[in-house]
């Protein structure tokens, strides 16, 4: 039985996560500032222990990593709002708490699973990215690109310590979505959209809607990065985690009023009145899978059609439509 310890075990991939260690046999340390919601389904698990407080909490961090044998460091802040509301927020925590969560397990000689993202690659048009593609982000006068560069940093501090001996793997996650996402009417695109579609409101739908992602449903993100701290072959590199289905946000805004049966149409909004001036977006963003597949053994098995099914249902069943 491995010990695992999640930083930010509480938040929506950290939980995914928690549970699939859990459901293989692990035991599971979370420690995260959030709430219990995402995981309240976990606390009677005997083999699960939920701690409340911050990866700044130098010594109970220590304590954790002593106590484990493989650190996922989720522990983040993510979401556009906070980029553009509070990039304080997201430098110092994606930066500082890194170096910390870093630092320790070096010390402690214990493997370490970097959720980093998509967004480190920018407005690239290498599309599909590949892991070792440029990254092109626009100036820091555009807050938007602070949390690509944090994330960035911290992959830069990972291979620091790869250099000098830590196991490290850096997983780069293409807008993964699911059940326990993010509230409805905030956060990411698709809980945005969820809130709309369930009021039979508009969805807002910004620019020309052409700019395209690919979503990624959970269940295939978190078998990858399962599959991440065993294999060693993974260890000192950067795989993409994603679906290399792409759709425009426009197609996304049409496919989730066909699935859900709404009344929603979708309306075009200017980037501006959202966002403000502190905000460019990404035209595209594809990943190039093949390590995935090939050094994780994992292949994304879930459509976009079935993983909108089932997110707009799990929604639904919450009893959060107003
Ligand atoms: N988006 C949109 N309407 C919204 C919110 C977002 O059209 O109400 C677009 C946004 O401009 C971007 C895409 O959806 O092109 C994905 O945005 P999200 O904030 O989910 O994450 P990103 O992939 O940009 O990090």
């Amino acid at each position: 039985m491995r010990r695992v310890l999640i930083t930010g075990g509480a938040g929506f991939l950290g939980s995914h996560l928690a549970d699939a260690l859990l459901a293989r046999g692990d035991e599971v340390a979370i420690l995260d500032t959030a709430g219990d919601l995402k995981v309240r389904h976990l606390l009677g698990n005997s083999r699960f222990r939920y701690v409340r407080d911050s990866i700044f909490n130098r010594e109970i961090l220590e304590g954790l990593i002593t106590w484990c044998d493989v650190v996922y460091h989720l522990a983040a802040v993510v979401g556009v709002e906070h980029y553009v509301g509070d990039p304080y927020q997201v430098l110092n925590v994606n930066v500082n708490g890194t170096q910390s969560v870093l630092t320790l397990a070096f010390k402690a000689q214990k493997k370490v699973i970097f959720s980093s993202t998509s967004e480190v690659y920018g407005k690239s048009s290498s599309v599909p990215f590949r892991e070792d593609g440029d990254r092109v982000l626009g100036s820091t006068r555009i807050d938007r690109w602070c949390y690509s560069t944090s994330k960035a940093v911290g992959e830069h501090f990972c291979f620091a310590f790869h250099k000098i001996g830590l196991p490290v793997v850096v997983l780069r996650y293409f807008n993964v979505y699911g059940p326990r996402l993010d509230r409805m009417d905030v956060g990411r695109v698709i809980t945005i959209f969820l809130g709309q579609l369930l009021r039979g409101e508009p969805l807002t739908v910004i620019g020309d809607g052409r700019q395209t992602r690919s979503f990624t449903y959970v269940d295939d993100a978190i078998r990858a990065t399962v599959a991440a701290g065993l294999k060693e072959e993974a260890v000192g590199g950067i795989i993409n985690i994603g679906s290399d289905k792409e759709v425009s946000i426009k197609e996304l805004a049409e496919l989730m009023i066909a699935l859900s049966g709404s009344t929603s149409s979708v309306t075009f909004v200017p980037q501006k009145s959202i966002y403000g001036d502190s905000y460019e977006d990404i035209p595209r963003r594809v990943p190039d899978n093949s390590r995935m597949r090939e050094i994780l053994g994992v292949t994304p098995q879930i459509s976009l059609e079935d993983g909108l099914r089932r997110t707009i249902e799990w929604f639904r069943a919450q009893g959060i439509e107003p």
